[in-house]
């Protein structure tokens, strides 16, 4: 499954799409309340089916402007709906909970009820006229910026937090791009403190940190979101700067996981990388951790190397990877945090503490004995 991600182009109808989402937002709204109250009358938990049978009876008898909406996509709604229910009962997930309005933000289509040509889409909207429900076809135009592969499954149309549209084909293709093989392995090491990824060669790469970079204009403009009168014009402008400047932040790391999650690929044939314990590392860093997005760069690291055929390890969370020396096995205890660089009392071979916790990693990856020797 391959998803492709257009941006809408702006156009006066597209308005229509924001209130599809807002009528929408009604069902999903209707139905999380409902459930609710079934639970309050001590009544069984309605599934899937008994939603669909209870949103017939609705759009029969109280709801009948529901009709206008697009029935595929009501249905993915209660879908969703229902497994977050089934999460909850399996104490996977919190008390599934009403989104708020615009929080609301995107609908699913499948195979109907949209039209594909260049770089164009028509949905089709239903309305009552002449006594009757006909569609009103509507066309969208967005901007095409690269080409899609395999045929299409679903389309998603999501409004984002700064008013923008976007068109999301999901598509069953299998991206996949054999790179020829280096014969390099390599261990990698995330850090809070030097460098965000050190590897075992000896490179370290740093972070932009675009949250850390960005920190002075977030808070100028959330300064001037407080001056402002919530409601006016002027809070709702500053609302969107606001938005935009995160947007901005999140594209900025984004980029920066791709490129280098490419680079990986491009060097290397097989990538050893530790498990991570996320939410301890919260607690000791704080804002620091979501600004690196340590999660984020795996998921793409896995895709990457999925797609290039790379191979890509990740070895325990209890493994030790930085108090033994790498050279000859001894348990450095007295490691402290703040040690960077350190000598092994046994060998005598002076350390990188980042450096040596890569190799080290490497080498759990990989039971070989690697030779690798830094200055
Ligand atoms: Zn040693």
């Amino acid at each position: 499954m391959k998803t492709y991600k257009y941006k809408f182009g702006d156009q006066s109808n597209t308005i229509r799409l924001g209130n599809l989402l807002d009528d929408m937002w009604q069902v999903h709204d209707y139905f999380h309340k409902w459930q609710r109250q079934r639970y309050k009358d001590g009544l069984p938990y309605a599934n899937d089916a008994a939603m669909c049978a209870h949103l017939t009876d609705l759009k029969r008898t109280t709801h009948p402007h529901w009709n206008a909406l697009p029935s595929q996509a009501i249905q993915e709604e209660l879908r969703r709906i229902d497994a977050a229910y089934v999460r909850f009962f399996k104490k996977l997930g919190g008390r599934p909970k009403t989104k708020k309005r615009h929080k609301f933000k995107s609908i699913t289509l499948k195979q109907t009820g949209w039209d594909l040509k260049n770089n164009r889409i028509t949905l089709n909207f239903r309305k009552w006229e002449r006594g009757k429900w006909r569609f009103d076809r509507v066309p969208y135009t967005f901007h095409k910026h690269r080409k899609f592969h395999g045929t299409i499954k679903r389309i998603t149309i999501k409004r984002d937090t700064c008013g923008d549209y976007w068109l999301y084909l999901i598509t069953d293709f299998v991206d996949t791009e054999f790179l020829p093989t280096t014969g390099q392995s390599v261990g990698a090491d995330f850090g809070m403190k030097d460098a965000y990824l050190t590897l075992s060669t000896g490179e370290k790469i740093q972070h932009p940190q675009p949250l850390k970079t960005n920190l002075k204009k977030l808070r100028s403009l959330n300064k001037a979101l407080s001056r402002k009168q919530k409601g006016s014009n002027g809070w709702w402008h500053c609302v969107r700067q606001l938005a935009r400047l995160y947007r901005k932040i999140s594209n900025q790391r984004k980029d920066f996981h791709w490129q280098l999650a490419t680079k990986l690929c491009k060097e290397f044939d097989t990538i050893v990388i530790e498990t991570l314990n996320l939410d301890g590392m919260k607690r000791l860093w704080g804002r620091k951790v979501s600004d690196l997005a340590f999660y984020q760069f795996v998921e793409i690291l896995k895709f990457k190397c999925q797609k290039h055929k790379r191979l890509l390890k990740q070895v325990d969370q209890w493994t030790a990877t930085t108090k033994p020396c790498s050279d000859c096995g001894f348990h450095n205890q007295n490691l402290t945090l703040s040690d960077r660089q350190w000598t092994c009392p046994e060998c005598g071979s002076y350390h990188d503490r980042d450096i040596n916790a890569a190799i080290n990693i490497l080498q759990a990856g990989i039971p070989v004995k690697v030779s690798t020797r830094y200055a």
